[in-house]
């Protein structure tokens, strides 16, 4: 019996290696199931080159549990070592291996990809003694027993197993009991095993008999050995497909469509992405892309791998060529993970290029399932944002469908304003707006319809990377200013008449819960509604924007500003206007006059002053005029106030603006009700 020491500095090694990586001890059960896989495939690849001669068997691997004993054993019928291949890979190589690795990577262990290449060694997290019984698949060879404590010191003596192949026997420690028990290992082994290339076999099938579950004499076969993706696309159907993606996300609807990735240079990559119907963000957290190498499963985190957007996809990528065994934050400026992403990144934007190619209809009924996620794609990845440009689709208010070219084609002509800008007009309500809207329309202007949850930020996004194009809510104006044309009519009011009106629509507007409102004038067709409200497209983007980004409070607190433009080309306010200019020019003309005067005087006053500085008796009475000039604005205030107090129809028309932009409510909207009553005569 040979006894040794692993290695030179590996003291230290086993503690580490048990404590490192302290809620994934699982990982172990994949490293040794892929051990055993690597072993056997070894010997198939042998044996189709000539170099094995003898019987291949069946190979798989089998995993048992043996509870009384304490055991968990891994065997295969691979190539097995001898006692100089486990001095080569066990006790020199895979140790310093395992040591290079723990060195470089203790303090990064958490955000090690899968925690991938820990390999032999990684039994050590979950067993106080480890066995290996080898028996090398070379002529004459002698079997070879193995054996270490968790302590740098191993045996090595001759071995008792009969047939080619090796058993990796794992006497678990009292901490890792967990991994006695057949489901919890039949879990991990459905997790990280499934579609491994060899059949991998733990324990017997049951079945029901007599009011219990009881082992059959069949073999529990828990994978897959060839895999959906590792297939050529030419093989499956679409039924096929449908029915991998149930395999992998049960309960779910079926898929949109999928896309079959494989490459092999300059790297190889293989896998099938489903763009998932989704129902709900938990769904989208929960089944998500899994990351395999070469079958194996290694973890369904796959930030880095594959750029953001794409998270929202399903389904399998298998590369040996991304680095496990580094971090993440390592791994995203890896060139060959660059190339992955770049390439999966291309791969899809082709495939939604050739679905929409292929038949418009169906990618537009499936618009409305695909959209977050292309819109997702091109806010976040400039690439796909260049690429999806010819198939990403504008919806309008009659839920027909536009390239972003045929909506150009479409708008232009009408829609294009006095300094050349093409104004695209959107809601985001077709509900709430529809008075606007229909105004729009009225017009002969079309309206997209954004009110998806990114179109705030895609907004912007089109504005970036359309020309000379501008968006603008529907609401954002009176229609006549939405798209600013040469002609304008202009806003004829004298000085007085404008006085008149500001106090009279404003004294009367009434006090909303987090709005603001602004009285101005437009002269819009005499058609057009007396008053419109309308909400500034620049204010109110700064405030849907604040309300997506935490830390922008300033914006979110402050009230919605709404301007009430009042029509004056409209009869009803034209009469209201001559009404109260009639009712008031008396009273307001001699204190508009005075406020001039005073204001004349107090501007004098400033001329004639040395210096520009006023002398106490100058500066006295310029406050004295100051405060004349308030006084009498206050009761030129008082004046109008009371008179608009008078005429309900000016309360009438603001809160009918205001109903139809759903800001009427409570008392006010009661009061409403009342007045419209009184106000219908028989
Ligand atoms: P890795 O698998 O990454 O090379 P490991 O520490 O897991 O590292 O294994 C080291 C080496 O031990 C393997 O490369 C292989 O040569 C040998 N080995 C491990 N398990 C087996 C097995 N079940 N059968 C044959 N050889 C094995």
């Amino acid at each position: 019996m040979a006894k040794g020491t692993i290695g030179v500095t590996t003291e230290n090694i086993f503690p580490v290696i048990k404590k490192f990586l302290y809620s994934d001890h699982e990982i172990f059960l994949r490293e040794l199931v892929s051990n055993a896989v690597d072993a056997t495939q070894k010997l198939r690849t042998l044996s189709s080159f000539g170099e094995f001669k003898g019987e291949l068997g069946t190979l798989d691997v089998r995993v048992k549990v043996d509870k009384d004993a304490g055991t968990l054993t891994v065997s295969d019928c691979g190539i097995g070592m001898d006692a100089d291949d486990i001095e080569k890979y066990i006790n020199q190589i895979a140790f310093s291996g395992a040591e290079e690795f723990l060195a470089k990577y203790k303090d990064t262990a958490n955000a090690i990809i899968g925690h991938f290449g820990l390999g032999f060694y990684s039994a050590f997290m979950v067993a106080k003694k480890v066995v290996i019984n080898s028996l090398s698949y070379k002529e004459g060879a002698e079997p070879v027993r193995w054996e270490c404590d968790g302590s740098p010191e191993y045996s090595m003596e001759k071995g008792d197993r009969t047939t080619r192949g090796t058993d990796i026997i794992l006497y678990i420690d009292d901490d890792s009991k967990e991994f006695l028990e057949q489901a919890r290992i039949d879990t991990l082994l459905r997790k990280y095993c499934r579609f491994l290339p060899v059949p991998v076999i733990s324990g017997k099938e049951q079945e029901w008999k007599d009011g219990a579950m009881v082992d059959t004499d069949r073999d529990k076969v828990i994978n897959a050995t060839e895999p959906q993706w590792m297939k050529k696309p030419s093989e499956l159907t679409d039924d096929d497909y449908r029915a991998f993606y149930h395999e992998l996300y049960p309960g779910q609807d079926d898929p949109l469509f999928w896309i079959h990735l494989n490459v092999d240079y300059p790297f190889t990559l293989t896998g099938i992405l489903f763009f998932p119907k989704i129902k709900n963000n938990f769904e989208v957290t929960k089944n998500r892309i899994q990351l395999y190498s070469n079958q194996v499963y290694v973890t369904d985190s796959v930030e880095g791998v594959v750029p953001e957007f794409m998270m929202l996809l399903q389904g399998v990528i298998d590369s040996p060529d991304i680095p496990l065994n580094v971090s993440r934050s390592y791994l995203q400026s890896d060139s060959a993970v660059k190339k992955i992403s770049t390439y999966i990144t291309k791969k899809v934007s082709s495939r939604l290029e050739e679905l929409f190619k292929a038949d418009r209809k169906e990618f537009e009924a499936k618009w409305p399932d695909i959209r977050i996620f292309i819109e997702y794609g091109m806010l976040t990845d400039e690439k796909f944002c260049d690429a999806a440009m010819k198939f990403t689709l504008l919806e309008d208010t009659d839920h027909k469908f536009f390239t972003l070219d045929e909506y150009k084609t479409l708008v232009e002509p009408s829609q294009t304003d006095k300094d050349g800008e093409i104004i695209y007009l959107y809601t985001t309500d077709p509900v709430a707006q529809y008075n606007y809207i229909k105004a729009a329309n009225d017009r002969g202007y079309n309206v997209l319809l954004m009110d998806g949850q990114l179109d705030t930020h895609f907004v912007g996004l089109l504005e970036h990377k359309l020309e000379k194009t501008r968006l603008v809510r529907v609401d954002s104006d009176v229609v006549d200013k939405l798209i600013r044309k040469e002609n304008e009519r202009s806003v004829d009011l004298t000085p007085t008449q404008r006085n008149i009106l500001t106090t009279l629509f404003s004294s009367q507007t009434p006090k909303v819960d987090k709005a603001m409102f602004v009285v101005s004038f437009e002269a819009l067709a005499p058609t057009d509604m007396p008053i419109v409200i309308t909400q500034n497209e620049y204010m109110r983007r700064m405030k849907d924007m604040a309300a997506l980004q935490p830390g922008m409070n300033f914006y979110g607190e402050m009230p919605d500003s709404y301007t009430l433009a009042v029509n004056t080309s409209n009869p009803l306010v034209e009469r209201l206007r001559d009404e109260a200019t009639a009712a008031l020019a008396d009273k307001i003309k001699p204190l508009e006059d005075k406020i001039e005067a005073d204001n004349a005087a107090i501007e004098a006053l400033r001329q004639g002053a040395k210096d520009g500085k006023l002398d106490a008796e100058g500066e006295q009475r310029s406050n004295e005029l100051q405060d004349a000039v308030a006084k009498s604005r206050d009761e030129q205030e008082t004046v109008i106030k009371t008179y608009a107090a008078s005429q309900p129809v000016v309360r009438q028309l603001i809160d009918l603006a205001l109903l139809g932009n759903g800001l009427l409510r409570g008392k006010d909207l009661s009061a409403f009700i009342d007045r419209s009553v009184s106000l219908i005569r028989l």
